[in-house]
């Protein structure tokens, strides 16, 4: 495997940092480094502001034909370059290859929903009260955006924020991961390879907060996107606000499983655990509080910790392996912490709770029983391989429960009682609600958080009016 090291993409140009600094890249399952990617400073991102006002000016012109076109290309290059980039997202982040392979197809559909979208900006005609007024809304593109993508879906993260800023006719500089970097530079190429012209998109990778701390407040940034933990989203949508630009804020999540007496518990339990374990559970919607009822608790519970123990653990590269290592060395301690307060607190370790070895960052599928609610993991999204299995009996403690913490990410139910998913529809306060499967995050659903889990959407009809701003025109005669 010949893992490339990653550049800056600015104005068109692959270049290295001003100042030739560069970060390693690790691969989480040897924890060796593997290769480098550019460190932006200043310098570097005066640049890309410069390369991203001016590539607004031409960008914000293109015909919605024109959008939908280039962006059609890079997708049929996503598809055609996803069996390479892959195994580099695999040596960057951990995940299966079938993982990263499927992340990168996904990101191809996201691009074509967006695609089609850009065609569809439509503004209004309102009847006048006078009938030789005109009256009309226009939609236009908000200006250049700041982008700020998280390790966990090196690529995926960063289409849905490109594929809604492109469609819209926004110019975007990115700052992706520095973990994993190599993978979403690849998707920048293929948008670049497509001919979009030179500015609309830059690539910058840095230090998080000093490049945050640069192009939020910076006059020329129109729009704020941001997916990561809910702190540093309260922290830069406080920026975002003091400088009255827009944002989404796609943060964190503790996504309770409310599993019912009437559920067919053999698909809950197949569904839910391969959700669960998926991407080591570095997932902002994973399934995590599992709420179940008496009646059918035992049962799910021992096909649920057979399935953890079934998996196979190792490096993402190797055939038949279901579950990677962590992404990086802090989810190692960050996971011992939480189950050892859990037991502290009197949770049963059904299965799993330890690091595996001590080469790369490898960890058990991890299934804690009977956690009360003041432990930790019980009020921190854990963001790793560990399930919660508590039980209830009557359907209002399972409601409480499930609405019991600030956020409101994704909630998952299964149950066959229409009275019952009529409830959950009512009473569940997530921004994403999926009922007897896992059928989240597809590009023409809403993908997006409420409460302390952030604002707005990236997915659906919905989530390009996040790069547009509305104006009115009348006019009489
Ligand atoms: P972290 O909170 O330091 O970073 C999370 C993400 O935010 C990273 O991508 C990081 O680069 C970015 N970030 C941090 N400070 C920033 C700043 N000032 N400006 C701009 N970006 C900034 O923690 P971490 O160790 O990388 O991840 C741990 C936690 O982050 C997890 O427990 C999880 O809650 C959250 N997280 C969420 C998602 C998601 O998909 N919602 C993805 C990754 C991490």
């Amino acid at each position: 495997m010949s893992y490339p090291d990653t550049q800056l993409f600015i104005n068109g140009i692959w270049k290295p940092a001003a100042s030739g600094k560069t970060i390693p890249v690790i691969d989480p399952a040897t924890a060796q480094p593997i290769g480098t990617v550019a460190h932006a400073e200043i310098p570097d991102l005066d640049e890309a502001l410069a390369a991203a006002k001016a590539g607004f000016a031409r960008w914000k012109t293109s015909s919605p034909m024109e959008r939908f076109q280039v962006m059609n290309k890079a997708a049929a290059l996503l598809r055609e370059r996803a069996e390479e980039v892959a195994v580099w997202m695999t040596a960057e982040q951990g995940k299966p290859v079938a993982q990263s392979k499927m992340e990168l197809l996904g990101a191809a559909d996201t691009i074509e929903w967006f695609a089609g979208e850009a065609r569809r900006t439509y503004g209004q005609v309102i009847p006048a009260r006078n009938p030789s007024v005109t009256q009309i809304t226009i939609k236009e593109a908000v200006g250049p955006v700041a982008a700020f993508t998280p390790w966990n879906f090196p690529v995926n993260q960063v289409v849905r924020k490109v594929s809604a800023a492109l469609a819209a006719g926004c110019s975007i500089i990115v700052k992706a991961p520095e973990e994993t970097p190599a993978s979403p530079a690849a998707l920048i190429k293929c948008f670049a390879d497509a001919g979009l012209p030179d500015g609309v998109l830059n690539l910058v990778y840095g230090v998080p907060a000093e490049i945050s701390g640069y192009l939020i407040p910076h006059p020329l940034i129109k729009k704020i996107s941001f997916t990561g933990s809910t702190p540093v989203g309260k922290m830069l949508a406080g920026l975002a606000g003091q400088h009255m630009k827009k944002s989404t804020m796609e943060l964190g999540g503790h996504a309770p499983v409310l599993v019912f007496d009437d559920a067919d518990v053999d698909a809950a339990v197949s569904v839910m655990a391969t959700s669960k374990f998926r991407n080591a559970g570095q997932v902002c919607v994973s399934p995590t509080r599992f709420l179940l009822q008496d009646g059918i608790a035992e049962q799910f519970t021992d096909g649920f910790v057979a399935a953890a123990k079934a998996l196979k653990v190792g490096p993402g590269s190797e055939a038949g392996v279901d579950m990677g290592p962590l992404a990086n060395d802090r989810r190692i301690p960050a996971m011992e912490e939480l189950i050892g307060d859990a037991v502290a607190r009197g949770a049963t370790l059904a299965t799993g709770g330890k690091r595996i070895g001590n080469e790369g960052w490898f960890f058990e599928p991890t299934v804690l029983t009977d956690v009360p609610t003041d432990a930790r993991i019980m009020n921190e999204e854990p963001f790793g391989p560990v399930a919660i299995l508590n039980k209830f009996s009557q359907d209002d403690e399972a409601f409480e429960e499930a609405n019991r913490l600030p956020f409101g990410l994704a909630a998952y139910a299964w149950t066959t009682s229409s009275e019952r998913s009529q409830r959950i529809r009512a009473e569940v306060q997530a921004g994403m609600v999926t009922v007897n499967h896992n059928g989240l995050a597809l590009p023409e659903v809403p993908f997006g958080g409420i409460l302390d889990s952030g604002m707005g959407t990236e997915g659906g009809s919905e989530a390009i009016e996040a790069y547009l701003q509305t104006r009115f025109v009348t006019q009489l005669g």
